[in-house]
């Protein structure tokens, strides 16, 4: 039997690439600012998925105006970003949350803080309990890049790869206009741009969802037989800053 040499080369290898593994932050861009995950409550966690069942991003909006940063402990998602655009990761990209009904069991949520317009063009297209409205800020949209990154590396890092972004609206009924037009258009349209990630396509929907609509990404409108304003829509939306907790 011939001798095999390559074992302990192979071994020296792997025991070198772990001293070079990064803890938290991966990335040149992407990571988070405060971690919360020994803080939030654990009975959130429905489940832990395996790393290469995590193959897409949802994103939504919180519906609040003003939100208190204590308050993100208590968020169903996995990270937050917050106004200053500081980056909470409040449950490890595993755990199996109810963020986003269809969507839960193969994405990880993302939540903005704010309370945003659905449609750019139609001022009034927010959710009106919420207060507000706001407008995304420049630093909030490189947290939620630096999110989005974040995520990307840390599944890849993991032997997974994301490869879709939705929007929590592509899954349910009462969440219109959530994300909403701008943290779309300066998350998902982005990340679709520079990871290659779909939202399915222009006809893709779960559940109750309905579609992304031509007044978020113009590639997606107008489409015949589908809602083209939000005049022809009703904003439906709820907090999503309080804990609110749907099974899906
Ligand atoms: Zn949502």
């Amino acid at each position: 039997m011939a001798k095999d040499n390559t074992t302990p080369l192979i071994i020296g290898a792997a025991a070198l690439g772990i001293l070079f593994l990064a803890k938290g932050k991966v990335g040149v861009k992407g990571g988070y600012d405060i971690d919360l995950t020994d803080d939030s409550p654990k009975e959130k966690r429905k489940g832990t998925r395996d790393w290469e069942d995590i193959t897409g991003i949802t994103l939504h909006q919180v519906g609040v105006s003003g939100m208190n940063p204590k308050a993100w402990r208590k968020v169903t998602a996995h990270l937050g970003v917050h106004t200053d655009g500081t980056v909470y990761l409040i449950h490890p990209l595993p755990a199996y949350l109810w963020h986003g009904h269809k969507l839960n069991r193969d994405t990880v949520g993302i939540e903005v803080a704010g309370n945003f317009v659905g449609d750019l063009s139609k001022p009034e297209s927010y959710w009106k309990a919420g207060g507000g409205p706001d407008s995304l800020n420049s630093a909030q949209i490189t947290g939620l890049r630096r999110a989005i990154a974040y995520i990307v590396n840390e599944v890849k890092r993991h032997g997974g790869k994301i490869e879709n972004v939705f929007a929590h609206r592509q899954a349910s009924s009462g969440r219109t206009v959530d994300p909403g037009a701008e943290i779309w258009q300066a998350g998902g349209i982005w990340a679709q741009k520079k990871y290659g990630l779909t939202e399915g396509g222009c006809d893709y929907y779960r559940g109750t969802g309905k579609t992304i609509p031509g007044w978020w990404d113009e590639k997606c409108g107008p489409l015949p037989g589908t809602v083209q304003t939000v005049a022809e829509e009703e904003v439906v939306f709820s907090s999503e800053a309080e804990g609110a907790e749907f099974p899906g």
